[in-house]
């Protein structure tokens, strides 16, 4: 006998997946050059250079059994000192390094939370269009999984749908800004009207309601300001990972901060710790919390990113093509011409276009490109996404 929900999820792969595998099998028959692959969000972009030298320099400047040796099961504490330190002098923040988890990414880090707050009855809000991992995280852990419908075309929140959907089992509310895979990002105005819906609630409720911030692209912002949430509201998680700030995603490292300041705080840092002792989610890699130890004050450098996102939005935008101003992260999520997602997308399959359909994101008729990918794929790829337009225009 098998856990059924687990083996359905093992043995279905992701659509996502099966895309960038497809373009894999299509490269070795009709060439690297004719594939246009947008599915897969594996940054493009080397980590910064002193991340190496600083690998290089811990193997030489450190004895090997602490390199590699279990850490405390939060994590380091010169690493948690690192990120507090480096939140406080950005952000004028009052972290403590006893506020820090440090994370496997922010995959385990949601799971960890979503199951800290798992009781029983409990629900758990996401925001559309959101992450497909978030519905099979938060119902593992318990938690039933709402989804507010998305705010289109804006694809910032729909406060109102907020209001409606909050209920006496909400525990939590869950937010990506920047986001995936709209590539927008939640201003501080819809910040502070979020916190306001959500205070009028908890009058009227009587109990906690945390935001859990999902941020491993709070650094991929193009001019635009990416607010420290928890000075909107202090009952906020937030979840952060180095996979994208710092090109580290296969080193599988993060944190989670809980504020000093949130309700019951201690208790909901105890209840984290111990949901992801449970989940077997401790000491996260020692070498790399040991790199952060010294790099937490580095950030990406964007050059690329922006140059292939303008290229994308003014190019796509100009064929007729409508979508969100993609501010963040390295995503655009486009209305499908037509209004069918998964045929548009099938269509652009046949030309070796591979996009991804909106629907696991809660949000159909949409469809989602990732461009950390190479300047001159873009170049090669912009006729093809005209031809179809222009296909589209034809059927219409
Ligand atoms: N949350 C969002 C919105 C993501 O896009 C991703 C990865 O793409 C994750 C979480 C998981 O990131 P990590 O590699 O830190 O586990």
């Amino acid at each position: 006998m098998l856990n059924e929900s687990a083996y359905a999820l093992g043995a279905n792969r992701s659509c996502i997946r099966d895309l960038f595998e497809y373009g894999r099998q299509r490269a070795a028959v009709v060439g690297e050059e004719n594939v246009f692959d947008y599915s897969l969000g594996n940054p493009s972009i080397p980590s910064p250079p002193e991340v190496n030298e600083t690998v290089h320099a811990i193997l030489q400047d450190t004895d090997s059994l602490l390199v590699h040796g279990y850490t405390s099961a939060v994590g380091d504490y010169a690493t948690r000192k690192a990120i507090s330190d480096d939140l406080n002098a950005r952000y004028g923040a009052l972290t403590a390094p006893e506020d820090f988890f440090i994370g496997c990414g922010a995959a385990p880090e949601l799971v960890a939370v979503f199951r800290a707050l798992a009781i029983p009855g409990g629900e758990l809000l996401a925001i559309a269009p959101y992450f497909p991992e978030y519905k099979p995280f938060a119902e593992e852990a318990g938690l039933t999984f709402q989804v507010v419908p998305p705010d289109v075309p804006s694809f910032q929140i729909d406060l109102d749908a907020v209001k409606r959907m909050i209920t006496p089992n909400t525990q939590a509310i869950l937010i990506n800004s920047p986001n995936n895979p709209s590539g927008v990002v939640y201003t501080r105005e819809t910040l502070i009207a979020l916190r306001r819906v959500i205070t009028e609630k908890i009058m009227e409720y009587g109990h906690t309601i945390y935001l859990i911030a999902d941020e491993p692209y709070r650094e991929l912002a193009y001019g635009v300001e990416v607010p420290f949430i928890p000075h909107i509201y202090s009952d906020t998680i937030i979840c952060y990972s180095y996979s994208k700030s710092l090109s580290l995603p296969g080193e599988r490292i993060g944190y989670i901060y809980v504020p000093g300041d949130a309700t019951e705080s201690k208790r909901l840092y105890a209840a984290i710790a111990g949901a992801a002792r449970a989940a077997g989610h401790v000491c996260a890699p020692s070498l790399w919390q040991k790199v952060i130890a010294r790099c937490a004050h580095l950030r990406p450098d964007l050059k690329s990113y922006d140059r292939n996102r303008k290229a994308l939005y003014e190019g796509l935008t100009a064929m007729g093509y409508e979508m969100a101003k993609p501010d963040g992260a390295f995503y655009l999520f486009i209305k499908a011409p037509g209004g069918d997602a998964n045929y548009f997308s099938e269509c652009a399959k046949e030309k070796d276009l591979l996009l991804v359909p909106g629907d696991g994101f809660g949000c159909p008729g949409y469809f989602r490109i990732c461009y950390c990918v190479s300047y001159e794929m873009i170049q090669r790829s912009l006729p093809v996404f005209a031809a179809l337009m222009e296909e589209f225009r034809e059927e219409e």
